[in-house]
């Protein structure tokens, strides 16, 4: 999608994207010269979208989307837990690639998600520091009363809704953003085995 024609809404942008997971759910990639994209785009970038997306290695963005060089400003963090970096970079592609869309990524099965459900006490090196961060969505998936894979996937989508609020509230460059119309946020969750992305929330 690179620097086709007038700036898409936020809402376009992720009609775009789940135009490519159909894709790529259906392994019906476009064709792209990377060569010659890769030639435009050393001119500078100019990606539709930032998101946030976990380090796992099955669930990078720009395949699942069907995107290609230049299309999506990445952040991935085990368990897309947030720091002030990775916040930081989210807030570089609002403020500076002027983004329309920002996507909250996650995914079933999530193993860093898994750590904080059945390990939340885990103390090994900086492992610790992602379990740590879950662990507030885990306790509050626990009181819904399931267990078991259930568990998982009730915590991982609390975390995600949770990691909505979070940078709303600590980032006032995405919370102006967003109170402005200049920025839509989707939570999204993907989906192993199908390859689906699913919407659980949008600002649209
Ligand atoms: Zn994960």
């Amino acid at each position: 999608m690179t620097g086709a024609g007038p700036a898409l809404s936020g809402k376009q942008v992720w009609q775009r994207l789940m135009a490519g997971n159909l894709r790529f759910v259906q392994g019906l990639f476009m064709r792209r010269n990377l060569v010659d994209l890769r030639r435009t785009l050393s001119q500078g970038q100019q990606p539709e979208a930032a998101v946030l997306c976990c380090s796992d290695s099955r669930v990078a963005a720009e395949i699942i989307f069907d995107q290609s060089l230049g299309d999506l400003f990445v952040v991935r963090t085990a368990g897309l837990v947030l720091e002030p970096t990775s916040i930081g970079s989210l807030e570089y592609a609002v403020a500076h690639l002027h983004v329309p869309l920002l996507v909250i990524k996650g995914h079933e099965c999530c193993g860093a998600v898994t750590a904080a459900v059945e390990h939340p006490e885990v103390d090994e090196g900086h492992i610790g520091a992602i379990v740590r961060q879950i662990a507030p969505a885990a306790a509050q998936a626990r009181q819904s009363g399931v267990s078991g894979p259930e568990l998982v996937e009730a915590a991982t989508e609390q975390h995600l809704r949770a990691l909505a609020e979070t940078l709303r509230r600590q980032s006032p460059i995405i919370g102006e953003a967003l109170d402005a119309g200049r920025l839509d946020l989707v939570v999204s969750k993907y989906y192993l085995n199908s390859g689906q992305v699913l919407t659980l929330n949008a600002t649209f």
